[in-house]
């Protein structure tokens, strides 16, 4: 706690952290804090002294904290877990020892358990330094540029980019030629692509959870349209706020484009897909996404992942009824169970943000 950066947290005043000796609850001579486990054998933290501490810290911080108990049987630390913590005002973390703690005192005070790995330390004392650390560097003002945090590993949900330094030849390796280049843009998009390909590889199960908008080039959404009711306000908001630019409806029909040109001057119509993915430009992946559950319909983690692995554009397709999709190749996306009386503004803003969004 006094160096790097969980130290300038500290002596910054950012963040604090408070030793409470358990010792000093204590009973009897031997300032006795466990004992003997029913039935076992092994020695185990004794609850009232555990609650006499954690009162001490209620009093000192004017509040219960928020108790956190390491343990081998608690759900596996990560990220979202250490976001969630840092949320918190007070954080208390117990530090078991020997079998652990008092069952009684876990059900009663514990608000959350969680294990740092599939295996048996000694102490909570390390798993606590790992949480301690871990939330400090999410305060503002702890890591110098905040940049570097969103950058980080699992800061979206995403693995982070190989790293490189100087010097650019090492043993006959030669740092990758884009990031000796100078050229910015092809830097972040070479950066974005090695996060994509290492989280894919290594840890495809992170994808689910992912914020993957960042790791994909340009979005975009049609509607293929089947009568001028299309609400393009509402869906054109949806896709503000996804970054998918403003959405093109799709009109087979002279008649229907036209009646939509004089109710939307504003949009974007097309007469068809073939020259929609002209309009978009080159390497376009086609997507298409139905909201109604369907056998064979690809889930929408799939389409997700193969989002993820096209280096283009990609254009997610709706219809406002479902059958229009039929014939064209690309895909489905299963995506609800039941839909009929959701707007297609709000089914397409769940569609995109199970597609793009952080679970
Ligand atoms: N008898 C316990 C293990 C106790 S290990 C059991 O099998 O569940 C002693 C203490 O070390 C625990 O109370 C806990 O605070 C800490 N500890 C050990 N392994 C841990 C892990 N993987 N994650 C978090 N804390 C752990």
């Amino acid at each position: 706690m006094r160096t790097s950066i969980p130290g300038r947290a500290v002596t910054g005043g950012l963040v604090g952290v408070r030793l409470v000796n358990l010792r000093d609850f204590g009973k009897g001579n031997y300032r006795q804090i466990d004992d003997y486990a029913f039935g076992s054998g092994g020695m185990v933290l004794a609850a009232p002294q555990l609650k006499e501490a954690l009162d001490s810290v209620t009093k000192e911080s004017g509040a219960k904290p928020y108790v956190v108990y390491p343990s081998p049987q608690g759900a596996l630390i990560s990220q979202e877990i250490i976001e969630t913590l840092a949320l918190q005002e007070n954080v208390a973390i117990i530090c078991g020892h020997y079998e652990g703690i008092d069952e009684r005192f876990t059900q009663k005070y514990v608000d959350m358990e969680v294990s740092i790995g599939d295996c048996v330390l000694t102490g909570g004392e390390i798993p606590a330094m790992l949480i301690v650390d871990a939330m400090s560097r999410l305060v503002p003002g702890a890591v110098g540029k905040s940049k570097a945090v969103i950058e980080d590993s699992f800061y979206r949900g995403m693995l982070d980019n190989p790293n490189y330094t100087r010097p650019a030849m090492w043993e006959g390796v030669k740092v990758p030629e884009v990031l000796t280049g100078g050229n910015a843009q092809e830097i972040s998009r070479w950066r974005r692509r090695e996060a994509v390909r290492r989280t894919l590889t290594r840890r495809p199960d992170l994808v689910s959870r992912a914020s993957v908008r960042e790791y994909l080039k340009g979005v975009n959404v049609a509607v293929i349209a089947e009568n001028e009711n299309v609400n393009l306000a509402g869906l054109a908001e949806t896709c503000r706020a996804y970054d998918a630019g403003r959405p093109y409806i799709i009109a087979g029909n002279h008649e229907l484009r036209e009646a939509m040109k004089e109710k939307y001057p504003e949009a974007k119509i097309i007469g068809g897909m073939k020259k929609l993915t002209g309009v978009i430009g080159e390497n376009v992946l086609t997507v298409k996404i139905t909201a109604s559950a369907k056998i064979n319909a690809l889930h929408s983690l799939e389409a997700k992942r193969i989002c993820l692995e096209h280096d283009g554009n990609i254009l997610f397709v709706f219809a406002q009824n479902e059958r229009m999709l039929e014939g064209v190749d690309g895909l489905t996306g299963y995506l609800f169970g039941k839909c009929e009386e959701i707007p297609m503004s709000v089914e397409i803003g769940i569609a995109l943000d199970r597609l793009l969004g952080k679970r």
